[in-house]
């Protein structure tokens, strides 16, 4: 049996995207039904430019010029309108007024639009007020922050809010309870939002 040049086109999902981008592994191996076949596994940026083994544009590639949406400047999008800045760190997504407007986040990034603006604005770096975050808690159903080095998860179980750390947690049974309630050995989480790190989208 020849060893043949293969290439197999598969999909993945980015951490910090929604949409599924192409992958390819490639290698040599014998190319025969059933065969384990070994290769490398090429990343989505590297296998538009390596060996040409698709000529296709990536269409996730983020490579049109635009205006960055909150601080002005040049960035670079990708076909769907999704796109990151290299000035201000913020990361687009084509449907962050209408999320901004009508649940108070944005995609990755959490902060809405809006609320990224003013935060560049004042030169303070991009963090979800705690309102962000149970929007996001609603939108995404799994969150995550940091506190004096410790993190937490925030997600839905059996209908009510977990929130803690390891197998230490406390269970809330309403947005309204998780608010007022939720705390830190016994600081309320709303009260000490100012010691919290990276509230963002659990991605893991
Ligand atoms: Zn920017």
């Amino acid at each position: 049996m020849r060893e043949k040049q293969f290439a197999i086109v598969t999909t993945f999902t980015l951490p910090n995207r929604t949409p599924l981008s192409l992958m390819i592994i490639h290698g040599t191996g014998v190319a025969e039904k059933g065969s384990v076949m070994k290769g490398m596994i090429s990343r989505p940026t590297q296998i538009f430019t390596e060996r040409g083994i698709m000529s296709k544009k990536n269409p996730y590639k983020e490579d049109k010029p635009g205006i960055c949406t909150v601080c002005g400047k040049i960035a670079f999008f990708d076909e769907f309108g999704n796109g990151t800045c290299p000035h201000c760190g913020w990361e687009m997504c084509k449907d962050e007024e209408k999320m901004g407007q009508e649940q108070g986040i944005s995609y990755p990034m959490l902060v809405p639009v809006w609320r990224a603006r003013e935060q560049y604005r004042q030169g303070k770096p991009f963090k979800a007020t705690f309102e962000d975050f149970v929007n996001g808690l609603y939108f995404y159903s799994e969150m995550s922050f940091l506190h004096k080095g410790i993190h937490y998860y925030v997600m839905f179980s059996n209908g009510k809010i977990c929130v803690g750390h390891g197998d230490v947690y406390q269970l809330y049974d309403t947005r309204e309870e998780f608010t007022e309630k939720a705390n830190i050995d016994g600081r309320l989480l709303k009260d000490i939002w100012d010691e919290v790190e990276n509230p963002s989208y659990m991605f893991d």
